[in-house]
């Protein structure tokens, strides 16, 4: 990566500066009950780097769309009490987004001390990227560490607004450890795969993935499509779909694929369909020229199944996004449960494992096999972003290496 990471920040140059950091603490929450701390956990690295090393440090992060407006409901205050039940230094929750008000309060904060300050997008000039609003943050400090991966493929003002406005006042802005981690997986491991390279594409929006997958089709060896994807494949192909989930608007693109992608483009060649998605529901398998009118396709078949973990069994770097059927029920999950367990097992024998999107990490989870896989990307957006080639304007902003 050309752009400086807290790894580059001299620490011992720290103690009692303020530095800002944005991290990616949008939990989700239940009436104010936080049901997965993943990414306040993912978070704590570099917040316990910069606080050990006595630094004062200001901590922003946006909490679901509260649409530019103060919203109890989405408040960081449930955020920062478990984070100090997971941080040795103390954490502070300051009920304010920035202004006279938190400045006020950020006075008392010690060396080696946290302050959360109240979710950045309950400020309208956040999602608009305010410059004004970022100057009032670079303002705090002088030293900005950008650790959201989750949203470093928007230009908002806490993330790439405050970068720029922090180098503009001769400061620095720098990736933090999550973020740099993310970048050295997704981008560097990318750029000279070890052959063969296997990406699977799954998961149910086409149209959100189809630069994932003309970005991958020319640098992959094989491409295995799976999920509600292969569906406008499949109506690419002129076969049959049912009441299958189609992106009606997508086949054209997928037949502009398949031609492009040839024998490296590899698609399902059997199914499982039923009536209905239900626990309950008849599950049949049948081959992909056989889908009847009413069926509907919720995995991929067991010849797909034996397939696709042949192809993930012999590559060495592997990059995958997306499920293979409607793993939530259990009666459609074997396709992405198999897969799962196809790209571990390669992992286990050397190979590099990349796993982006959250319903695939939910998935991997459910099949046990998260920590035998090289990488799980915290960010899904991000993540797709990045697979397709794309730049993402939360690292732009930051400090060139050279510089
Ligand atoms: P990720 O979050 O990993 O990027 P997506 O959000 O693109 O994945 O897709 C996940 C969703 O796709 C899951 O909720 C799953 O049930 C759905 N899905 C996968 N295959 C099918 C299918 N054949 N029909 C309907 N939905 C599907
Ligand atoms: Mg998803």
């Amino acid at each position: 990566m050309n752009k400086k990471n807290i790894s580059d920040v001299a620490l011992d140059g720290l103690r009692g500066r303020t530095v800002i950091v944005r991290a990616d603490l949008n939990v989700p929450l239940d009436a104010g009950v936080i049901t997965d701390d993943q990414r306040i956990r993912a978070s704590l690295p570099t917040l316990q780097r910069l606080a050990g090393a006595g630094a004062r440090v200001v901590l922003l992060s946006h909490l679901g769309r509260p649409k530019g407006q103060v919203d109890p409901a989405y408040s960081l205050e449930p955020v920062a009490t478990r984070l100090n039940e997971l941080l040795e230094p103390a954490v502070h929750f300051i009920p304010h987004t920035g202004g006279g008000e938190a400045s006020e309060a950020l006075e008392a904060l010690g060396p080696g001390e946290i302050a959360l300050l109240e979710n950045t997008r309950f400020v309208p000039g956040e999602t608009t990227n305010d410059p004004a609003l970022a100057a009032s943050w670079a303002a705090l400090g002088d030293l900005f560490v950008n650790d959201a991966f989750g949203t470093a493929h928007r230009a908002h003002a806490s993330t790439a607004g405050l970068a720029a406005a922090m180098r503009g006042k001769g400061g620095e802005a720098v990736a933090g450890l999550l973020l740099a981690r993310e970048l050295e997986f997704l981008e560097e491991a990318l750029r000279l795969p070890e052959r063969p390279f296997v990406a699977i594409v799954g998961g149910a929006k086409i149209s959100s993935k189809i630069g994932v997958v003309s970005a991958l089709l020319p640098r992959v060896d094989r491409l295995l499509i799976g999920g509600a994807m292969a569906n406008t494949f499949f109506r690419a192909l002129g076969l049959g779909t049912g009441d299958s989930l189609v992106e009606e608007d997508s086949i054209g693109v997928a037949r502009e694929l398949l031609e492009q992608g040839g024998e490296r483009l590899v698609l399902p060649v059997d199914c499982i369909v039923a009536r209905e998605i239900a626990p309950d529901a008849e599950r049949r398998p049948v081959e992909r020229s056989e889908v009847q009118p009413g069926d509907r396709i919720l995995d991929i078949g067991p010849r797909t199944r034996e397939l696709f973990a042949e192809m993930v069994g012999a590559a060495m770097t592997i990059v995958w996004n997306g499920p293979m059927g409607v793993f939530e029920i259990d009666a459609f999950a074997e396709g992405t449960v198999d897969i799962a367990h196809a790209v571990a097992t390669a992992c286990d024998a050397g190979a590099i494992g990349i796993l982006g999107g959250g319903d695939s990490a939910a998935a991997a989870e459910r099949a046990d096999v998260m920590d035998r896989l090289t990488h799980v990307s915290t960010g899904g957006g991000a993540s797709l972003e990045l697979l397709a080639g794309a730049d993402l304007p939360g690292v732009d902003a930051l400090t060139d290496r050279s510089s």
